[in-house]
């Protein structure tokens, strides 16, 4: 997936290239502002910058103990394009399910990166610490290839709850941890959610592109502007909850859009933007698809809000 080209190209000509309008960029730029709570005059500005870089970084994609789903998560969405932006115009020297190089050639296309640093590296799925076999790549264990990536990345980001937390690996029995578990003074931003939402990734791709900074982070290091609120702050059945109405009977059609808590909702305890800002290009989220928040963007997502679809008051 290296990207070839002329190395002279301009940022905005390697998106047209590449079938991303200056238009559309700015689009995402202005979209980054918005959700990040910048002023939106900013957006040229980090347009600008942003795609002088673009050219400039590549972009590892390192997946642990995993399902692929934060990767199909970025690939399903449509527009803005993502997946165009961190696939197609990055230049991603590995990503062991989308590179068409395989075996060998993929390896070292991962190492010479890692040998020049500069570059961005991303982490899918957990890590797992009880024993070394339980996630291998290429023969070799793959929390060391991890940490040999991480101590020449710029920056870790952590897509999806496996990466930031050990996510549902932890319930079992490999010691799966996240990638803030191993790693000691790496520049790391976690953005847990099962999968990882796209746009979150993306600007905060945008983001560091034009600043060569992360943006404002909280004590989990998550972006505040994505997990400062829960759920229940915006979910639509909040009205219904403070009103005491709450879905009993799934076959109930009186009642199919009441709060959902006592079918083991977890929007209370669950900091994300789910709610205000819709899932798959604004299609719909958990709630409004009528399934209780299972609370993945949480810490103790999965093992500790188990069993999930339960009434709390019927737990023991
Ligand atoms: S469905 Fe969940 S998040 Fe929504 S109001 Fe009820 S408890 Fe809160
Ligand atoms: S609503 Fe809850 S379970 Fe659904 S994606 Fe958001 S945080 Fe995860």
């Amino acid at each position: 997936m290296k990207r070839e080209g002329n190395p002279s190209e301009s940022g905005y000509q390697l998106l047209e290239r590449k079938g991303i309008s200056r238009r559309d960029f700015l689009k995402m730029c202005t979209i980054t502002c918005t959700a990040l709570g910048l002023d939106l005059c900013l957006a040229p500005q980090i347009a600008e910058a942003a795609a002088a870089n673009l050219s400039k970084k590549p972009l590892i994609w390192m997946q642990g103990q995993g399902c692929t789903g934060c990767s199909e998560s970025l690939l399903a969405s449509l527009d803005p394009s993502p997946d165009q932006i961190i696939l197609d115009v990055l230049s991603v020297r590995y990503h062991p399910t989308l590179m068409a190089a395989a075996g060998e050639q993929a390896v070292q296309s991962m190492e010479e990166c890692i040998a020049k640093g500069n570059y961005i590296l991303v982490l899918e799925g957990s890590i797992p610490t009880a024993d070394p076999r339980y996630c291998m790549v290429e023969g070799k264990s793959f929390i060391d290839q991890f940490k040999k990536a991480a101590a020449n990345a710029e920056v870790v980001i952590a897509v999806g709850s496996c990466a930031c937390y050990g996510g549902i690996p932890r319930a079992g029995f490999t010691g799966a941890v996240g990638a803030q578990d191993v790693l000691s003074g790496a520049k790391i931003v976690n953005l847990p959610s099962c999968p990882v939402k796209p746009d979150r990734l993306v600007s905060v791709i945008l983001y560091y592109l034009s600043e060569n900074a992360l943006p404002l982070l909280d004590e989990l290091k998550r972006p505040v502007a994505y997990y400062r609120y829960t759920l229940h702050d915006s979910c639509d059945r909040r009205l219904h909850f403070e009103k005491d109405e709450f879905l009993e009977d799934w076959n109930d059609a009186e009642t199919t859009d009441y709060c959902l808590y006592h079918k083991g909702c977890k929007g209370q305890d669950t900091y994300t933007t789910c709610a205000a800002s819709w899932w798959n290009d604004g299609v719909s989220y958990c709630g409004h698809a009528g399934s209780p928040c299972a609370g993945c963007s949480e810490p103790e997502y999965y093992d500790g809000f188990a069993p999930l679809f339960v009434n709390p008051k019927e737990e023991k």
